[in-house]
């Protein structure tokens, strides 16, 4: 087995280092505040290539495999404590521009591919639904054909990058009565006639990634935008869930590589009765721990990837990772919260931000109960 970045990958994450620190996560504690999505962040990591690391070349794209591409993940996690825009770039890689790449037709990968990697355009996903979430597959968002179009109603919820999304993938039922079989993908355009983003939503964390609802009314969608073939989105969206299950949480194993040097530094330079509060077992076991998980998650993700370069599905080492990263990620923030005493607590310290950017990852991309299930009916269970 080989564990060492090559010259070329230390190289390219470095250079995300510095990109991240000069470029991105700026008044951070403001705009999470404010619920502010960093769009300037956004269009300077598109000149450097985030939004295409591992889309091919002729697409605009860094051709980037899949280690590679969640060791740059990871490293701009580590340096961007920006989770909101990092959780919006990779909503828009791995359910935007990911199964454009893999399902597209080449005239829809032309039109859209570039856009989407220079960051001159920026994707989405819409599958939940207010009744419809873990149940996916229970649409009730239909489309019917009417000579070379679908015809769109129904409505989606909790909507990353909605508000601000110019390209949405869209997942509706061209026949109930057929389940999963019936459900189909589109590429919707932004101010597509009868689509209306509806407010944004404000949440606990992730607050710099917006969020939204979507309805449609008679909206007409050219058969040219259906994303796969008529029934087959629910193997996109597998492909896709496969994906980002796998790659979504590597910025957070940077995160937890930062809470971890953030906890050291502060357990070694708090004093308490006399001595540095790191002297106390219980406080050294939660730093412990910390490294014990950074570690782990960090071997699950490069497991992973590694298989998916080899062009293998990894389906069940998707759904680990998920669960893993992201109760690994919760409990680092927890550790770090209780290890900075009230200082935690505050805000300025950032690190209650962290906690609730983390919360989210135990929902979304499936729930970690859902993950639970996947894993045990793959275990044949
Ligand atoms: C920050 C964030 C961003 C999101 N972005 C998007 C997006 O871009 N696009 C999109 O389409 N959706 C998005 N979602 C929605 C997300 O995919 C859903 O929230 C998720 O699938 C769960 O659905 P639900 O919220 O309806 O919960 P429910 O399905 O109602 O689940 C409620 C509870 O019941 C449990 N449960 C349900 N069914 C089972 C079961 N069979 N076995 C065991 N437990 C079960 C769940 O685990 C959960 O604890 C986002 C969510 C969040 C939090």
């Amino acid at each position: 087995m080989e564990f060492g970045w090559t010259s070329e990958q230390k190289t390219l994450f470095d250079s995300i280092e510095r990109f991240a620190r000069k470029s991105l996560g700026q008044e951070l504690i403001e705009r999470d505040r404010a619920a502010e999505f960093d769009l300037a962040g956004w269009r300077e990591c598109g000149k450097f290539g985030i939004q295409g690391l591992p889309v091919p070349e002729d697409y605009g794209g860094l051709g980037l495999d899949a280690v590679t591409t969640v060791g740059a993940l990871e490293r701009l996690g580590y340096a961007c404590a920006d989770n909101g825009l990092v959780f919006s770039l990779n909503a828009h890689l791995w359910t935007a521009a990911m199964p454009l790449v893999a399902f597209g037709t080449e005239e829809q990968k032309q039109r859209y591919l570039p856009g989407l990697c220079s960051g001159e355009l920026i994707g989405g996903n819409a599958m939940s639904e207010p009744d419809t979430g873990s149940d996916s597959y229970a649409l009730r968002t239909s489309a019917t054909r009417q000579g070379d179009r679908y015809v769109l109603n129904g409505s989606k919820i909790w909507v990353t990058n909605g508000p601000v999304a110019d390209l949405l993938v869209v997942f509706a039922t061209v026949d109930r009565a057929q389940g999963a079989r019936g459900i189909t993908a589109f590429l919707v355009d932004k101010h597509t006639p009868g689509m209306t983003v509806g407010r944004k939503l404000d949440k606990m964390g992730l607050r710099t990634s917006p969020m939204a609802e979507l309805f449609f009314e008679n909206c007409e969608v050219p058969e040219q935008n259906r994303l796969g073939r008529e029934g087959a989105g629910t193997s996109l969206f597998t492909h896709s869930m496969s994906w980002e299950r796998g790659c979504i949480l590597a910025s957070a194993v940077g995160s937890m590589q930062r809470l971890l040097e953030t906890c050291v530094q502060h357990a070694r330079q708090r004093k308490q009765f006399g001595q540095s509060i790191g002297k106390f077992q219980s406080v050294a076991n939660k730093v412990v721990d910390m490294k014990l998980r950074l570690e782990t998650a960090r071997q699950l993700l490069y497991h992973g990837a590694w298989l998916r370069s080899l062009g293998k599905s990894a389906l069940m080492e998707a759904s680990m990772a998920k669960l893993y990263l992201s109760e690994s990620w919760v409990q680092t923030c927890l550790d770090a919260l209780q290890l900075h005493g009230a200082a935690g607590y505050m805000t300025e310290f950032q690190i209650e931000r962290e906690l609730r950017d983390a919360l989210a990852s135990r929902i979304y991309s499936g729930t970690n109960e859902i993950q639970r299930t996947l894993i045990a009916s793959l275990l044949g269970l």
